[in-house]
């Protein structure tokens, strides 16, 4: 992009927007290099005029939530990154049915499905992120995903086309849904069921604790950077049998705590984390002959930096 289009898009849109701003800022990790422009749309119109010129233009658009589930390199990304976290923050709720755009944080909304004693969203209580990322990424926690619940979402294509799509038009699976890299997620309507405050908060607190006793929460992180290559087989098992727990490289390390947590203890920058990966893929692919696939998006890398 070049100052020409920044000048232009700075004209067109009265959004929120900044440019070369590093995403170490936007990441859980806190790792990541500028992006070259970072713009925070603030209705459907900003986003739409914001998706055609970037189209026109041939300027990559990418989207995020809040960064929880990304690694970003250090030499940081081309385009406009997109994010509706501060602006697409609408959540109605009206008997067991539930409106919300995505820049809503999941945390908040299961909080206030809890209080109007809705259950199927409780124990994900402490996933971090918006609820464009959760569906985006199919979340989920100790039994529950966020797909289990949803009736539809409204998205937006490139061309500033806005298209409906029910839960059956999109393939859910553990970790993974097949929404198009191309298309911005806006807003989901759920349905949940009604329950006494009681099962809910069991539900509940059986889910925080679970998520304290295991996870490294001191430390900055993307949460599990690997998905379990199989249901009773876990990454964070492999690479603990594999002897990688407490491996650094510079900052970053393989927590002692869940060896599929990799963690920022403060300057930790992406190669180190790609160091980490390479070398967890390596171990485990030697001594069990599994191919562990990342569950972490990575964003501004050649693909190949990840093989073992
Ligand atoms: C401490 C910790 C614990 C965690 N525990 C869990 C857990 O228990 N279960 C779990 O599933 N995950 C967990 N995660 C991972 C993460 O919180 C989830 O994946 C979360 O849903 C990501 O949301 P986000 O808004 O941060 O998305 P981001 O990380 O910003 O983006 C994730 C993906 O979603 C896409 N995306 C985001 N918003 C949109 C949108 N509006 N439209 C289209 N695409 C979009 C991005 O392009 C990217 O591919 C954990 C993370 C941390 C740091």
């Amino acid at each position: 992009m070049n100052q020409k289009q920044k000048k232009e898009i700075s004209n067109m849109l009265s959004s929120n927007i900044v440019f070369d701003e590093p995403l170490s800022k936007y990441t859980t990790f806190g790792i990541g290099g500028p992006a070259q422009c970072m713009v925070y749309p603030k209705n459907r119109n900003e986003l739409s005029i914001l998706l055609k010129y970037a189209n026109k233009n041939k300027i990559p658009a990418i989207f995020i939530g809040s960064g929880s589930n990304l690694l970003v390199a250090d030499e940081g990304i081309n385009g406009i990154v997109i994010t509706l976290i501060k602006s697409f923050n609408k959540l109605e709720i009206k008997g067991c049915h539930i409106y919300a755009e995505t820049g809503v944080m999941l945390g908040h909304m299961v909080k206030h499905c809890i209080k109007q004693k809705l259950t199927g969203l409780e124990t994900m209580i402490g996933v971090p992120g918006t609820l464009g990322g959760a569906l985006m990424m199919n979340a989920g926690a100790f039994g529950g995903e966020i797909s289990n619940c949803l009736k539809n979402v409204d998205v937006m294509t490139l061309t500033g086309e806005i298209k409906q799509y029910s839960v059956k038009d999109i393939d859910f699976h553990y970790r993974h849904s097949s929404f198009k890299k191309d298309e911005i997620i806006m807003s989901a309507n759920f349905v949940l069921k009604k329950a006494t405050k009681q099962e809910i908060m069991n539900k509940r607190a059986k889910a925080s604790a679970g998520r304290k006793e295991t996870q490294p929460l001191r430390f900055r992180s993307a949460g599990s950077l690997f998905k379990n290559p199989k249901k009773d087989v876990a990454a964070g098992y492999l690479i603990d049998k594999a002897g990688l727990k407490g491996t650094h490289r510079g900052d970053a390390e393989i927590s002692e705590k869940h060896a599929n947590f990799f963690v920022n203890h403060g300057k930790a920058n992406a190669e180190d984390i790609v160091f980490l990966i390479r070398l967890a893929r390596k171990t485990v692919e030697k001594k069990f002959g599994i191919n562990l696939e990342l569950e972490v998006k990575t964003l501004g890398f050649k693909p190949e930096i990840f093989e073992s």
